[in-house]
């Protein structure tokens, strides 16, 4: 023999078991949804994990079983996402904002066996019980409570469950290919689809997405995922924390601004993550309050196109690097993050923010490319736009329960049209299905939507398109006025003079005192369109 190497499995339970070895003392902090904050640490939640997947064992589950999770960011959330994945079984983490025919859909749909849910869910998952076919066994996620006992029949609850294990010894051997977790994309047209990733997926990538120009998330740092858990597993952050043993803040149910900058000072968060509606009310919490937010260095933002006004606002008032990143359900999420390389040191500020605000370059382990519709491949010239593809390590291949690969060439099509330039920094220029075809030529909501964001006039801003008689399409502003000021239509629609050709400066700007957003904190633009698409046919 030549020589060999050791082969070990990439496992979640790898993951948990660094954590408690090397970081054990190191805390993760749980807003609960009584409003309480308790402070664990990553070995009580590894012992509690393993006490779990006992408990899951001794309810008879086999593996690759899915267990249910509709719960908001919080300790026993967290244990449940190690102790299920690391018994082999599979962690469903559900968006607690779906329709209810849409929850029902998805549960039956993943045969989920247990449903572990959080205080607030209760009222909800007490309607949808009869209609759950699958569910053997409902977990409340914290201690015994006669009121809530007396909702559903049947009704256990986590802390007598793991109370009443023997801790398992240690976690069994797994196949590094064994599905983890579940999580289904927010199907806004026909079902929602489940993207089932594995021990390996995750694994790689907690290592791949957390490089020094990724997430680059240390031990020294203190980590505040505001991106729930229920959204493509947090992003992938409690396994990356896990592998490098940062401090871990999870915040609960209550994520306006407030909340947030309270819980920064407090537990001293240096690094945050969640999408950029988010960050709008923390910005206008931070200015209300007069906290400095003296601890944070860094958030990451994602999950749609970061507005440039947004960059300057923490960066010069609080010091805050705002890193924008991109990704998917299919992609879990990370596909690209964005920091400058070296060559960009000596620009001055400027153009610096200008390569910043690019959605970022992917790290080692996923690769873009851009296609025509006709299925040549496009240059990376940073102009021409194509439809985004994307492979890599942790990229969906076959949906859920599907039937076939959802590969073309090896290739994942995103649905996004993109551009890349030479360096490889990619921009989102709209879903496919949001983009603004008039005459023929496509108008990107995302750029109509950052000029209406940097007017001081606006809280929020959406772009759709509208039905035209001549153009087929055309963009209409759907906007929120910030409070104490009052622009008008014709303010607005001046301010896109000079920044956009002509031709693409929408045709109406309507105001309305707010604007629909999803589970995942993004704007509905289906209802928006429902609303608003016929205004120019109707004048
Ligand atoms: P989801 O699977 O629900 O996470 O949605 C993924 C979609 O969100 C992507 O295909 C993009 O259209 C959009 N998205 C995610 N991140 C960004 C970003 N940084 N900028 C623009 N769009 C984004």
């Amino acid at each position: 023999m030549l020589g060999k190497m050791m082969t070990q499995p990439l496992t979640i339970s790898s993951l948990i078991r660094h954590a408690a070895r090397y970081h054990g003392a190191t805390e993760v902090v749980s807003v609960e949804t009584d409003g309480a904050t308790t402070h664990a640490c990553w070995a009580e939640v590894e012992a509690n994990a393993r006490r779990l997947a006992a408990a899951l064992g001794a309810h008879g589950l086999s593996p690759g079983d899915r267990c249910a999770t509709i719960s908001w960011n919080n300790r026993r959330h967290l244990e449940i996402y190690f102790g299920v994945a690391g018994a082999g079984l599979i962690c469903h983490t559900i968006n607690p904002r779906l329709a209810p025919e849409q929850l029902i859909y998805i549960i039956n749909h993943a045969e989920d066996q247990v449903l572990f849910l959080d205080a607030t869910f209760l009222p909800a998952a007490a309607k949808l019980r009869d209609h759950l076919v699958s569910v053997k066994h409902i977990v409340l996620m914290g201690p015994r409570d006669d009121a809530a006992a007396a909702m559903i029949d049947g009704l256990e609850f986590y802390d007598e469950l793991l109370a009443a294990a023997d801790p398992r010894p240690d976690w069994p051997d797994l196949d590094e290919n064994t599905p983890s977790s579940l999580c289904y994309t927010s199907g806004t047209t026909g079902h929602p689809k489940g993207v089932l990733y594995t021990h390996r997926s995750t694994v790689l990538h907690s290592l791949g997405g957390n490089q020094p120009d990724g997430l680059a998330i240390s031990a020294r740092d203190t980590v505040l995922p505001v991106v729930p858990m229920f959204h493509v597993n947090a992003w992938g952050v409690p396994y990356i924390a896990a592998a490098v043993g940062a401090k871990l803040v999870l915040p609960g149910p209550n994520l306006d601004g407030q909340s947030l900058v309270r819980l920064i000072d407090t537990e001293t968060v240096t690094i945050a993550l969640g999408v950029p509606t988010i960050w709008m009310g923390l910005l206008a919490a931070l200015r209300a309050s007069g906290s400095t937010a003296a601890s944070l260095t860094r958030t990451v933002v994602g999950g749609a196109a970061l507005p440039p006004s947004m960059i300057a606002a923490f960066r010069d008032g609080f010091d805050v690097e705002l890193i924008h990143a991109w990704g998917m359900s299919e992609t879990s999420p990370l596909g690209t993050v964005n920091n400058l390389l070296q060559k960009h040191s000596g620009l001055d500020p400027a153009e610096q923010a200008k390569i910043r605000l690019c959605q970022g370059r992917p790290p080692f382990g996923v690769e873009l490319r851009l296609v025509a519709d006709d299925g040549s491949i496009l240059p990376e010239d940073g102009r021409t736009e194509g439809n985004l593809q994307i492979r890599g390590h942790w990229i969906v291949d076959t949906y859920f329960r599907a039937d076939a690969s959802s590969l073309k060439d090896g290739w994942f099509d995103t649905g996004d049209i993109a551009t890349i330039d030479p360096d490889g920094y990619m921009v989102i220029r709209d879903r496919a299905k949001d983009i603004i075809k008039s005459g023929g030529e496509w108008i990107s909501t995302v750029e109509l939507e950052n000029i209406a964001l940097a007017h001081p006039g606006i809280a929020n801003a959406a772009a759709i398109a509208a039905k035209h008689a001549k153009w087929d399409e055309r963009p209409v502003i759907v906007a929120v006025k910030a409070d104490g000021h009052d622009p008008t239509e014709q303010e607005i629609l001046a301010s896109y003079d000079g920044k956009i050709p002509g031709w693409q400066v929408p045709d109406r700007v309507v105001f309305v005192d707010s604007l629909p957003i999803g589970g995942t904190g993004k704007v509905l633009k289906t209802r928006l369109r429902d609303a608003f698409g016929d205004i120019l046919l109707t004048g």
